[in-house]
């Protein structure tokens, strides 16, 4: 048996098969082509991508596993910035008219073979760098969405690292457990997997993760365990843990159909975050009292082309039905930074998190902006519907997307499609910029929506993707953090809105007293924390809140 252990995600019990994910093998077809300076453009911006995406993956490896390991992604951009390299593939577009990715494979092809003729071990091993190299070219030239993850069998999926465009391309029905190398806990990845019900670990850090494909395994999601080919003991163990979880679960579900009342008769909202329809089936089966968070952008992840008009509004109309008169707060499309949509082709960024991402995107493509805002208009009919606005930071953003939003409204009536008038718009408060505005901001929209995870992440700069800082967000109860929140309670309620937390630090039960006590009015979690939360506020008492703020004093 062998035990590696990491970062517990999500709590709960796995068995299986191990299943390693690695990046495809490319389809590469013979085309002869007239064109050849196109062909030679297409091979150069492939290129300049490549050598982007090494520069990015030797950063990070550095950071997260030092100079040795890293020092393989400047050996393959040696490779590929090779003048004999060049000359091969520039040889066979301008002489033989290759199309590019058929002459960087015929390239791959003969220099492999004359690096594996060769006797120095050394050198036989660069032949697989070789061909990583050329894959990664022929996928920037064949302009490739990342591997399609194909599952025959339920399995638990390990990978170095897996960004949420493959997490969405695979069937998650077959994930058992996702364990990876890499990773932080505050990543779309691993949120999912919470969404999803899915028990996850990161940061294994096992370098021969790749090796242990195939074994059967046990994957113990409470304390980030991973039991390889598993003894007498392990088993026993991992037995009494699950049937001490499975009490657990039974006891919550008295808290199913019952409010959430404080001590002192508060009550709060309890509602669920979503990734899609799937986890709507969570939301439901855990009573969550709404949807405080539907992360649209997923619709829109591991996909070439993006969802129409129709598509959205289907999905939406779905998630309004069957929450059946619930608030359901779906935030506009959040995409950009690690939930990077190849379809968009978007440039390559020094710093995503600051970058093109969220509502700067949506602004930038307002007719796409317009296309979800009908979407989400046509579906407001069959529901309690709300609109977030993510990344926030100007009253000029809210303002041009309140116009988009009137300009999509106007298109509906010129086609004499219905929407509902009392749609709720609201923010997202995830940017210092949204905190400190928050007193100018709360008088434009209906609420906020406190996002931590990038708050914590922009108010802290702390990288949420870096898991060599996750010891950092270890701690989770930072004073700046804390204080920017209460000044955003303060700020909504003299203004008479309501706030929400729809992070992930929301479902830590530590802090929720203080939450309710700063004046936290709703909070949504993974679905499967909906009923510890509920659980929690039971048992808590918030006296101080209500001598700091009256909610119907300051709207009488
Ligand atoms: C957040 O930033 O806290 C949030 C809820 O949004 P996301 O995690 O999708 O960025
Ligand atoms: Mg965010």
């Amino acid at each position: 048996m062998l035990i590696l252990s990491g970062k517990p995600v999500f709590g709960g019990i796995a068995r299986g098969k191990l299943f390693y994910f690695q990046q495809d093998e490319n389809e590469v077809t013979k085309r002869l082509i007239k064109n050849t300076e196109r062909e030679l453009k297409i091979y150069e911006d492939a290129r300049e991508y490549a050598l982007a995406e090494l520069d990015e993956l030797y950063t990070t490896a550095l950071e997260k596993v030092g100079e040795n390991e890293a020092s393989i992604f400047i050996i393959h951009k040696m490779l590929i910035e090779d003048s004999a390299f060049y000359k091969s593939v520039y040889d066979r577009i301008t002489e033989d008219h290759f199309c590019a990715d058929y002459a960087v494979a015929q390239t791959s092809r003969d220099l492999s073979e004359a690096f594996s003729n060769m006797g120095s071990t050394y050198i036989k091993e660069r032949a697989a760098d070789l061909k990583d190299v050329c894959d990664r070219l022929i996928r920037h030239i064949q302009n490739k969405n990342e591997k399609r993850i194909e599952l025959k069998e339920k399995v638990i999926l390990c990978a170095d690292e897996l960004m949420p465009s493959e997490t969405m391309q695979m069937d998650l029905s077959k994930v058992l457990a996702i364990v990876t190398r890499y990773g932080s806990s505050n990543s779309h990845t691993a949120i999912l997997a919470r969404t999803m019900n899915i028990p996850a670990i990161i940061g294994i850090g096992a370098e021969k993760l790749s090796m242990l494909r195939d074994m059967e395994a046990i994957v113990d999601g409470f304390n980030g365990n991973l039991y390889i080919d598993p003894d007498e003991n392990a088993l026993k163990q991992i037995a009494a843990l699950e049937e001490n979880e499975a009490k657990k679960r039974e006891m919550l579900k008295r808290f199913k159909g019952r409010k959430n009342i404080t001590l002192d008769g508060t009550e709060i909202q309890v509602f669920a975050n979503i990734a899609g329809l799937n986890d709507l089936n969570y939301a439901l089966e855990n009573d969550a009292g709404g949807i405080g968070l539907f992360r649209s952008e997923f619709l829109y992840l591991g996909r070439t082309h993006m969802p129409d008009e129709d598509e959205q509004y289907f999905n939406y109309r779905q998630v309004l039905e069957r929450m059946n008169g619930k608030k359901v707060i779906i935030r506009t499309m959040d995409a950009g930074a690690d939930k990077n949509i190849k379809s968009f082709g978007l440039a390559k960024e020094e710093n995503p998190a600051l970058g093109v991402r969220s509502i700067r995107l949506c602004l930038m493509r307002p007719e796409m902006f317009k296309t979800q805002l009908r979407a989400l208009l046509r579906a407001s009919v069959y529901g309690n519907l709300a609109i977030m606005l993510p990344l926030i930071t100007s009253m000029e953003e809210i303002h041009r997307a309140k116009r988009l939003i009137e300009e999509a409204k106007d298109q509906l009536r010129a086609k004499g499609q219905a929407f509902s008038e009392n749609i709720e718009i609201g923010i997202m408060v995830e940017t210092p910029a949204a905190v400190i505005m928050s007193e100018e901001f709360a008088k434009e929209v209906d609420f906020f929506s406190i996002g931590t995870n990038d708050l914590e992440q922009y108010i802290m700069a702390l990288d949420r993707q870096n898991l060599t800082l996750e010891n950092y967000y270890e701690k989770k109860d930072h004073e700046p953090l804390l204080r920017a929140m209460r000044l955003t309670c303060d700020n909504a309620h003299k203004n008479g809105i309501p706030v929400g937390i729809c992070g992930e630090l929301g479902a830590d039960l530590e802090l929720t007293e203080k939450f309710l006590q700063m004046g936290i009015d709703e909070i949504s979690v993974t679905p499967s924390q909906v009923l510890p939360l509920r659980q929690k506020i039971r048992t808590v008492k918030i006296e101080q809140r209500k001598q700091l703020f009256d909610p119907a004093a300051v709207k009488s």
